[in-house]
């Protein structure tokens, strides 16, 4: 099958198709739009397959912008018009299979077809006329002048089919021929039709401000247009000796000397006799490439700050790279993390949190010198390229400003809040690490988290290990059977005398098949960066009252109380107090039976969710205690503020005070002032204070003499699993046998203080 094929400004026409080949070019040419003109009366009449195969290209392309007209004849021009019309604001191609017409039962009326030309015509040149019309119109108009061509095209070729004697067909032949030549001429496009050796057969006006008038092959050409290191690729493209059809985009000099991006295109036509060559289509897409970069820019811009995104970080970074290995500087990437911020979206809603970026990006910007480059790249993630540094430590001492810069309280709607940010930062004095720093600095950041946020870290390559370490507790946590891996154990939080149980705090424990005992140290911080604690939290809920609902079974002493920790993403989660509440009502258990534990910052966040969450468990009867108080930041003035009814003094607390006493050569056992205080304290809101990590008898007297009144730690019992929780519990007489108190064993004291 004769396949007839004008192509220009990325717009094809097509004639004498099949409906298979006019769907399969339409796909692998990728059009954006497709117009059927045929003359068949209705789709039905296509082929089964060709039907098939239309619908499929129909489908394949931008479904909407497609269309067919069929049984195109003198009362339906309007509908082509207006078909053309449509397509034409949407797509870039134009495709008609006019096959059909060609047939002698279906015979057109030369007319009709004269008359559509006419219109492709005018509307090719009223286009063409108006200078402003937008790109695309332009690009119209040139498709509608090859469209127009083409049917000159058929028509010469029809009017071959026909006796050569005929007069008028002969007239129409010419006017059609004369008319496809002025529009070529007419175009903007450069049209240069190369024979089989090579010569420039024709070019079309517009060719002027390429080719010189005394160039006459393909290959003097190149030499004038191409720059010497682009001329074996565009020759190779150019390349006639290679079938098919082939489309590229360069950078070529014109004559006057501009250069510019332009779309060649090359269409073989050596199987059409008339033209018997390949034509070279050079289109000017300077213009449209410029707009592309537009767009490239603001696809790597964040709409919100201005400020640019990760997409743009790679070419940062290999421009930075470069500049490095020409000045011999330092760069340093710094990674900064808003904690919490995921809250003020969550409670104050996405406008708040909008103005808290914005206001973080005004303030990072005070601190950025002319040569950093800052970028958002997360929602609450950003990242400072700063380049031209002598030395690593200077990288430093920049993060901690940029920390510095975002210590004060935020306003968000009428109060103010204060951010804490994590910041990461790595440097190097090798161009080709560059782009290692993104890593390495995410990881320094994540390691400023861990330990609490609103800190610096610098990275150090045991930090990789850490990351490794962190994926890999991912994986295997992500694949956990919780029955089978995950268990409980109960330590007992103590009267300070060692003489009296008063409750338990219950621990989780991991047996990974993969990783074999993992401390929840390392896997709790884990999993609530990754969610995974909200389904291991529920776990532990129900894992605890199913336990304490058995124990009770036994006769647990109803004074006795048993802890549980919970995480703030758990307290961040809407369902968490609901489900909570309905588990404990599920085992019958009081709900003054359960202690929630805390920590500090968990209850100090900046939204007030995870207080009210907490305030609404003390309703319904829970206690809440403030665990790891003393650890990291306390603000005293702050934890007023929320609900509690116990304090858990951290370990570290502890060990600090015990060594301070050591230095200054006091007794380990004397009081200690400062835990004098925070009883004082907690006395205010008659909140018992248990004193966390108790390991030697002289840590317990100290404490006992500075009014702590509950201990936990090695000292008085270590973490066990449940049997032997229960056999303690047995001997302690804190399960109530069926016996009468006077006949119950004394429980032995905890601690031998003899
Ligand atoms: P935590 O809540 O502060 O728990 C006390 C930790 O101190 C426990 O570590 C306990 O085994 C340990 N400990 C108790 N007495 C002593 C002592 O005398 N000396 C020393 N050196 N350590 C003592 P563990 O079980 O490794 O738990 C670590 C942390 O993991 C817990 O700290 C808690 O924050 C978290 N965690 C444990 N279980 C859960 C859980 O079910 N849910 C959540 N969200 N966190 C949990
Ligand atoms: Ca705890
Ligand atoms: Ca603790």
């Amino acid at each position: 099958m004769a396949v007839l094929a004008s192509v220009g400004a990325g717009y094809l026409v097509v004639e004498a198709m099949e409906e298979r080949e006019v769907a399969t070019a339409a796909v692998d040419l990728r059009f954006n739009a497709l117009v059927v003109i045929s003359h068949t009366r209705s789709l039905e009449d296509h082929d089964a397959q060709g039907q098939l195969e239309l619908s499929a290209a129909v489908d394949h392309l931008e479904g909407d912008h497609n269309e067919a007209l069929h049984g195109v004849n003198g009362t339906e021009l309007t509908g082509a018009q207006e078909l053309i019309d449509k397509v034409a604001g949407h797509g870039r191609m134009v495709l008609t299979d006019i096959d059909h017409l060609k047939e002698a039962s279906h015979e057109p009326d030369e007319a009709v077809f004269e008359e559509l030309l006419n219109l492709l015509g005018r509307r090719a040149e009223e286009a063409t006329a108006d200078a402003s019309a937008a790109e695309q119109q332009v690009t119209f108009a040139l498709a509608l002048a090859v469209l127009a061509g083409a049917l000159a095209g058929w028509l010469t070729l029809r009017a071959s089919y026909r006796s050569a004697s005929d007069r008028a067909v002969e007239q129409t032949r010419l006017r059609a021929g004369e008319r496809f030549e002025r529009l070529l001429e007419d175009s903007s496009d450069v049209f240069i039709l190369v024979d089989r050796d090579g010569r420039i057969a024709y070019r079309s006006s517009s060719a002027g401000s390429f080719v010189e008038p005394s160039i006459s092959t393909l290959s003097e050409l190149l030499d004038t247009v191409a720059d010497p290191g682009d001329r074996d690729a565009l020759a190779e493209h150019l390349d006639c000796a290679r079938p098919g059809r082939r489309q590229e985009q360069c950078i070529l000099k014109r004559l006057d000397g501009q250069r510019g991006s332009y779309e060649i295109l090359v269409s073989d036509l050596t199987s059409d006799e008339i033209v018997d060559g390949h034509l070279v289509t050079i289109r000017d897409v300077t213009q449209e490439e410029r707009l592309r970069q537009d767009l490239v820019a603001q696809a790597s811009t964040d709409p919100l700050t201005g400020l640019a995104n990760r997409r743009a970080l790679p070419a940062i970074l290999e421009g930075t790279a470069t500049e490095m290995s020409l000045l011999g500087t330092v760069v340093a990437l710094v990674s900064l993390d808003l904690d919490g911020f995921k809250d003020i979206n969550d409670t104050l809603g996405h406008q708040a949190g909008d103005d808290v970026l914005v206001q973080v990006t005004s303030r990072l910007r005070l601190a950025t010198r002319p040569t950093d480059i800052l970028l958002r790249v997360g929602g609450d993630e950003f990242v400072v390229v700063v380049a031209g540094l002598n030395n690593g430590q200077e990288g430093h001492r920049v993060a901690e400003r940029y920390l510095t810069v975002l210590d004060e309280p935020f306003t968000v709607g009428d109060h103010s809040e204060t951010l804490r940010v994590s910041v990461g930062v790595s440097a190097t004095d090798d161009p080709d690490r560059v782009p290692d720093l993104v890593a390495e600095a995410d990881m320094a950041m994540y390691h400023a988290k861990r330990h609490g946020g609103s800190q610096v870290s610098v990275f150090a390559p045991d930090m990789e290990l850490e990351a490794t370490a962190t994926s890999r507790i991912t994986r295997a946590l992500r694949s956990a059977d919780f029955d089978q891996e995950f268990s409980l154990v109960y330590q007992p939080i103590v009267s300070v005398d060692g003489q009296r149980i008063i409750g338990f705090e219950s621990l989780l424990r991991w047996n990974s098949p993969q990783l074999g005992m993992v401390s929840p140290g390392e896997f709790i911080p884990v999993s609530e960066r990754s969610g995974d604690i909200c389904d291991i939290g529920s776990w532990v809920i129900e894992h605890v009252c199913r336990q304490v609902h058995e124990w009770e079974q036994a006769g647990l002493d109803p004074n006795l109380t048993v802890s549980m920790n919970v995480s703030p993403r758990q307290l961040a989660n809407d369902a968490f107090v609901p489900r909570l509440l309905s588990t404990i009502g599920h085992w019958g258990l009081a709900a003054g039976r359960l202690v929630i534990e805390v920590t500090e910052s968990t209850v100090l966040d900046s939204t007030g969710v995870a207080a009210q969450r907490l305030q609404e468990l003390r309703g319904a009867g829970l206690k809440i205690s403030i665990d790891d108080f003393g650890s990291g930041y306390s603000n005293l003035g702050q934890l007023l503020r929320v609900p509690f009814d116990i304090i858990k003094i951290d370990r570290s607390l502890l060990l600090t005070l015990s060594e301070m006493r050591e230095l200054n050569g006091g007794d380990p056992a004397d009081p200690c002032a400062i835990m004098g205080a925070i009883v004082s304290i907690a006395g205010v809101f008659s909140a018992p204070v248990v004193c966390e990590g108790v390991e030697t008898d002289e840590q317990r007297q100290s404490l006992e003499a500075s009014g702590i009144t509950h201990v936990q730690g090695y000292l008085t019992g270590r973490p066990a699993p449940p049997e032997d929780t229960a056999a303690l519990l047995a001997v302690s007489g804190l399960f109530r046998p069926m016996r009468s108190t006077s006949e119950r064993p004394r429980p032995a004291a905890l601690v031998d203080r003899a």
